[in-house]
C-alpha cells in the first residue's frame, strides 16, 4: 500500500502561542488515527516550541524554507543546521509563494535542495504551473524542467528521501482546486519522469503530495487517485478541524 502523507504549511501566521494551541488541538483530534503520516510545517519562531509540543506524538516536524548553507553572513536566513536542531525532519522547499513573491531560481531550489539531502532532512519540493502556462498547454514542460532542475545531483539513493508536492499556482489560496483527473495526470507524469530519471522502483515509492485548496471535502476524491499520495495543505492547515477532517478523509 503507498505511503500517505498529509502536511500542513502554516506560511507566515501563529505566534508561538497560537502554534502551540493549534498544534495541541491537531493531536488530539487525530489521536488514534492510523494509515497516515502527519507534519505540520510551523514559521520558524515556533519550531522548537511546536517540536516540544508534540514530543511523544507521531506528529512530524517540518520547516517552510530554509538557506543552504550551514552558517554565515546571510542576515535573517536559517540553515539546515539550525533546522535540524530543533528536531525538523523536513523541509518545504521551493514552494510558489518562494518562487513568485521572493524571487527564487530554480537553482536557489537545487542548492537548497542539496544541502537538506547532505543535513539528513527530507526536502518537500514544489512544483507547479501558472494559470497562464496551463491555458497554453505547458503544464507538463514546466513541471518537468522544475523537477529536474531541483534533482540535479540527487542520486538514486537519495530519492526515498525526496517527497515532490504539484501544487498548481492557480489552486495555491485561491478556492480553486484541480481535479482529481487533472492533479492525477500530472502526478502520473512526474512518476514516469522519475521511472526515466532515475528506475521504476524507486519512482513507485516516490511521495507526490498534490497542494492547492485542499478541504475535508475534496480530499478524498483526490486521494482515491492512485498516483497522489498525500496533500501540502494551506489554509485549510490552520483551523484543527479542518486539518484533522482532511486527515481523517484522507485514508
Ligand atoms: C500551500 O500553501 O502549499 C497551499 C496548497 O495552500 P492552500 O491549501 O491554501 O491552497
Amino acid at each position: 500500500m503507498s505511503r500517505i502523507v498529509i502536511a500542513g504549511n502554516w506560511k507566515m501566521f501563529n505566534t508561538v502561542d497560537e502554534s502551540t494551541a493549534l498544534v495541541n488541538e491537531i493531536s488530539e483530534s487525530t489521536r488514534g488515527i492510523t494509515g497516515v503520516e502527519i507534519m505540520v510545517c510551523p514559521p520558524f519562531t515556533s519550531l522548537l516550541p511546536v517540536k516540544q509540543a508534540t514530543e511523544g506524538t507521531n506528529i512530524l516536524l517540518g520547516a517552510q524554507n530554509m538557506h543552504h548553507e550551514e552558517n554565515g553572513a546571510f542576515t535573517g536566513a536559517i540553515s539546515p543546521l539550525m533546522l535540524r536542531g530543533v528536531g525538523c525532519t523536513h523541509v518545504i522547499l521551493g514552494h510558489s509563494e518562494r518562487r513568485w513573491v521572493f524571487n527564487e531560481t530554480d537553482e536557489e531550489v537545487n542548492l537548497k535542495v542539496r544541502s537538506a539531502l547532505d543535513h539528513q532532512l527530507s526536502p518537500i519540493v514544489c512544483v507547479g504551473e501558472r494559470l497562464d502556462q496551463r491555458e497554453t498547454g505547458a503544464t507538463f514542460a514546466v513541471v518537468e524542467l522544475q523537477v529536474r532542475s531541483a534533482l540535479k545531483g540527487v542520486v538514486t539513493a537519495e530519492l526515498e528521501h525526496v517527497i515532490i508536492a504539484y501544487e498548481p499556482v492557480w489552486a495555491i489560496g485561491t478556492g480553486l482546486t484541480a481535479t482529481p483527473e487533472q492533479a492525477g495526470e500530472v502526478h502520473t507524469r512526474i512518476r514516469r519522469l522519475i521511472a526515466g530519471m532515475y528506475n521504476d522502483e524507486i519512482a513507485s515509492e516516490l511521495v507526490i503530495q498534490y497542494g492547492g485548496s485542499v478541504k475535508p471535502d475534496n480530499v478524498a476524491g483526490l486521494m482515491a487517485v492512485e498516483d497522489i499520495n498525500g496533500a501540502l495543505v494551506g489554509g485549510a492547515s490552520l483551523d484543527a478541524a479542518s486539518f484533522a477532517g482532511i486527515i481523517k478523509n484522507s485514508v
